[in-house]
């Protein structure tokens, strides 16, 4: 292990807890009882769902279960690019249509605003900077990406998107080797962990029951099931995204993927200097095992991308520790990037899980026999997307109770998406660990070779891992 290593505070759930505190964990379910709805995950999805669902109809007895405490998962651990991309849309396009993916886009955009409005009414202060996002190309191949990415973009009706060659770029950020860029006004930087333990507390507020250090066992119709007791509820909704696997009769539902993240000590003004960044965009690039940063609000570059991607058997935590080949593959990305950075010191690495179904279109359902619903599948985009999503599980659940009729939500292409299970094990392992080796090897082949058409290889791994 090199020196810069040993100091590197792992897992602890997530720098985002360090900064800010792990929450004293709430009071668990004490036996058996009822409710109107009944929420399994305490992540953006079902917090948001409850919140949306208390606004509508406040009379509604609402519980939330959740496995650890609020924020534990994904909701807790993410690189806070709250912005507007979902993951499916040029599926759902090629399925419904074109319209009714830009339908489905317009309400990403308007998701990225709605949710800025609520932390600013709530008064949630999770440190909200709407800087856009900027990816970032370093190849000739990436740049082709790129450009046909910003040309797809302006064809989904995003005209805000802006394309900038090296120059313009260079006066936003000094990332080494970049060629381009392009840039949306549709994204946040965000405190992950000071969002999710602000909509906790909103939703006790509105007289939610938030139950912690509760997992539920088996989700069933009109019931979960816990150690400690059962709720029984007309409407179960399941939000547990990348821990789904471990549900009874869930194993193959969505895969659970790492995604690692690595955050540096805070950057002297010097530093800063060199690297600009002064408009505090989240950062992407166009690599195919692609990074993802954001300068924090107290001077430090947060950066995540994939590590080790997938455990055999779907397991899926350990408190967010992560391997030192990834920090030390994360450390060497960020080196790369910001060239000036060589000496900095990383204070703390961490990882998470996301749910990644078999087309990797994220969705949301309800179905009304049974009144079992659920809501994910972001792959990594999740942060806006589970506020759609628990928007539209709320006018469902309305619906369904005859409460609403069908809204403009409601009639989203992503609304009652089936797709089929993963394979079963060793094939979903062997599938998802050649991909990502497929993948890193395509970006030192584009590196390597300056070529401007995207490696073959990874046209390959997209097939294979059915998102092509
Ligand atoms: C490292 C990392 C970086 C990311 N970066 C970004 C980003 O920058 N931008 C972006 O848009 N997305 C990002 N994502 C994805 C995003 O964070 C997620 O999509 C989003 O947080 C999902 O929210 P959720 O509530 O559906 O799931 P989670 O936040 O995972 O919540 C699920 C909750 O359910 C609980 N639970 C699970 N099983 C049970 C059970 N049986 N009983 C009771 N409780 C249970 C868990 O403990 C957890 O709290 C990232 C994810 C990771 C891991």
């Amino acid at each position: 292990m090199s020196s810069w290593t040993s100091g590197v505070v792992n897992g602890g759930v997530s720098f985002w807890y360090a900064d800010d505190g792990l929450p004293v964990v709430r009071e668990p379910l004490g036996g058996d009882a009822s409710a109107d709805v009944v929420i399994v995950g305490g992540g953006y999805t079902g917090l948001w769902t409850a919140y949306y669902l208390k606004q509508a109809a406040p009379f509604l007895r609402i519980t939330v279960l959740e496995q650890k405490f609020c924020g534990y998962g994904a909701s807790g651990r993410n690189g806070g690019w709250l912005y507007n991309g979902i993951a499916g849309r040029d599926r759902y396009a090629k399925l419904h249509g074109r319209d009714a993916a830009v339908r489905l886009q317009r309400a990403m955009n308007e998701t990225v605003d709605e949710v800025i409005r609520v932390v600013e009414a709530e008064g949630f202060d999770a440190d909200v900077h709407q800087g856009g996002v900027l990816e970032v190309a370093r190849t000739p191949a990436q740049l082709a990406r790129l450009r046909a990415f910003h040309e797809a973009e302006l064809a989904f009706g995003e005209k805000d998107r802006e394309l900038y060659g090296a120059r313009e770029t260079a006066e936003r950020i000094r990332v080494a080797d970049a060629v381009g860029s392009v840039w949306t006004p549709h994204g946040a930087a965000l405190h992950p962990v000071k969002l999710v333990k602000g909509l906790a507390a909103a939703v006790e507020r509105l007289g939610v029951a938030v139950h912690e250090a509760t997992p539920v066992t088996e989700i069933g119709q009109g019931r979960a099931v816990t150690p400690y007791g059962t709720v029984r509820a007309p409407y179960v909704l399941r939000c547990t995204e990348g821990f789904t696997a471990a549900l009874k009769g869930q194993r193959r539902t969505w895969l659970p993927m790492n995604s690692s993240m690595i955050v540096t000590e805070p950057l002297s003004e010097r530093q800063w200097e060199q690297i600009g960044w002064a408009g505090r965009q989240t950062l992407g690039d166009m690599a195919h095992a692609y990074m993802y940063a954001q300068r924090t609000a107290d001077g430090r570059i947060a950066l995540g991308g994939r590590g080790v991607p997938y455990r055999f058997g779907s397991r899926t935590d350990n408190d967010g520790s992560t391997q030192a080949a990834t920090v030390a593959a994360l450390r060497e990305v960020l080196v790369g990037f910001f060239p000036s950075l060589a000496g900095v010191r990383v204070e703390h690495a961490w990882s998470g899980v996301l749910g990644v179904p078999r087309d990797w279109c994220a969705s949301v359902s309800l179905d009304r026999s049974s009144g079992l619903g659920w809501a994910g599948g972001y792959v990594g985009s999740g942060v806006a997307t589970a506020n759609l999503a628990a928007r539209t599980l709320c006018d469902l659940v309305q619906q369904a109770s005859g409460q609403g009729g069908s809204t403009e939500l409601t009639a989203l292409p992503w609304v009652g998406h089936r797709v089929r299970r993963w394979e079963p094990e060793p094939l979903r392992w062997l599938g998802v660990q050649g991909m990502y080796a497929v993948y890193r090897a395509a970006d030192r082949r584009e590196a390597v070779t300056h070529s401007v058409g995207s490696s073959r290889l990874a046209r390959v791994a997209d097939r294979v891992a059915g998102r092509g």
